[in-house]
């Protein structure tokens, strides 16, 4: 008797459903593209310039020293010390390295850990919108239903009420990125402390990506969540080596948690990924160790580069958001009369040979669709170049002469 299975007739060669929820990351597509394209790379992260001499030296002496082999599965001690130490010195918070810090591939493993460490499905987790891309499939990958509450242009700023109001007794936690990628914002104490006042009275974690710490102008400051009354026991921050050092391509990032959600976070990391890099762990306890110069300069080098491309940008007639932090300009296309972001980052990639990240890709609302993200973590020639090539650029109605 032979055995047939007539009745099998949906194929079991697909991706699963939460694979089929996310397309794949826009930010390193239009890098992609860029290469086909030839063009001025102003769309995905990432310095165009050397990184530090004294971080590669200490990579390249730890390789030869033979650190070769897999760290402790949640980060070589030398770094995780001093990760603690640095944050105990800076904001005044006693950090215990063997109880709060997890090393892992990059921040967008720290986020992805930390996530699965801590939300159930159904649970949900406020975000606010627009926000860094990969934050969208780090809650379906999870099993999280995101609440988005808006950051309003040209200020960025949200409605108390609305935040308020993505509070309820499901929210397992709220996500903050500050300085924030894409907008720039730098949120101000008053609003930590409303954020924080939410979760205290919610019982919600705050996941806080740190990443952009050191750059930050005009004289704002860096406040972490962690530090507020109340919020260290239910704070879990996130850094890395990545934008502070130039080192993006080393995927070295870290969470520090409070010891109650440490073990999960560190055992969902031990299964995702083992451990980061040994050699670049070594690296980055020096890179931690620079004088406070090295962290000034870096944010001086960054509000030079940010002045310099938003000048560019206004003359090229974008309607430019001046970023507070980090290292992206938002800006408004709508006057050169497009049917969509994604059509002008296309042509502008294509035509004008610049590529830059379209404003969808942050929002999951259609906000985005007059919007376009630029970064400015690019050589002045770099910077210079673009500036050419955007001469093709008119606005709608004009013409060329
Ligand atoms: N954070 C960077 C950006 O927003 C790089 C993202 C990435 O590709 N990992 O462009």
């Amino acid at each position: 008797m032979s055995l047939v299975f007539e009745s099998m007739t949906m194929s079991k060669l697909t991706g699963s459903k939460k694979a089929t929820q996310f397309t794949e990351s826009v930010i390193r597509e239009m890098t992609r593209l860029n290469h086909q394209y030839g063009g001025v790379n102003l769309s995905q992260g990432f310095p165009d310039f050397p990184a530090p001499q004294a971080i590669k030296d200490a990579a390249c002496a730890a390789i030869n020293a033979d650190v070769n082999q897999y760290a402790v599965t949640w980060g070589a001690p030398p770094l995780r010390e001093a990760i603690a130490r640095q944050f105990t010195a800076r904001y005044g918070l006693e950090i215990v390295a063997d109880e709060q810090v997890t090393v892992c591939c990059g921040t967008t493993e720290a986020m992805m850990a930390t996530m699965m460490a801590i939300v159930d499905p159904g649970d949900e987790v406020v975000v606010f919108e627009p926000f860094y891309e990969n934050y969208g499939p780090d809650a379906i990958l999870s099993g999280a239903t995101p609440r988005y509450v808006t950051l309003h242009a040209p200020a960025w700023s949200f409605d108390p009420d609305e935040l308020a109001a993505a509070f309820k007794e499901k929210t397992k936690a709220i996500i903050i990125n500050k300085p924030n990628n894409p907008t720039g914002k730098v949120f101000t104490r008053d609003e930590l402390e409303m954020i924080a006042m939410l979760c205290r009275k919610w019982d919600a974690i705050a996941i806080s990506d740190e990443i952009y710490e050191h750059i930050i102008y005009d004289g704002h400051q860096h406040i972490p969540i962690a530090t507020l009354e109340g919020m260290a026991d239910r704070t879990v921050t996130l850094n890395g080596l990545s934008k502070t050092y130039s080192v993006t391509g080393w995927r070295v990032g870290w969470t520090i948690s409070p010891p109650s959600l440490t073990g999960a976070i560190r055992k969902v990391h031990d299964f995702l990924t083992v451990g980061a890099p040994a050699p670049l762990q070594e690296a980055g306890a020096v890179a931690l160790g620079f004088p406070e110069e090295y962290y000034t300069g870096l944010a001086a080098h960054y509000q030079t580069r940010r002045d310099a491309l938003v000048e560019i940008l206004e003359r090229h007639h974008f309607t430019t958001y001046k970023p507070s932090g980090a290292y992206y300009i938002m800006t408004d296309i709508s006057v050169f009369g497009f049917a969509d972001d994604v059509e002008f980052a296309r042509y502008l990639v294509k035509e004008v040979g610049v590529a830059a990240v379209p404003g969808s890709s942050f929002y999951k609302s259609g906000a985005g669709r007059t919007k376009l993200r630029f970064c400015f973590c690019k050589r002045d020639e770099t910077l210079q170049e673009a500036d050419r090539r955007l001469l093709k650029l008119v606005p709608a109605g004009a013409t060329l002469h």
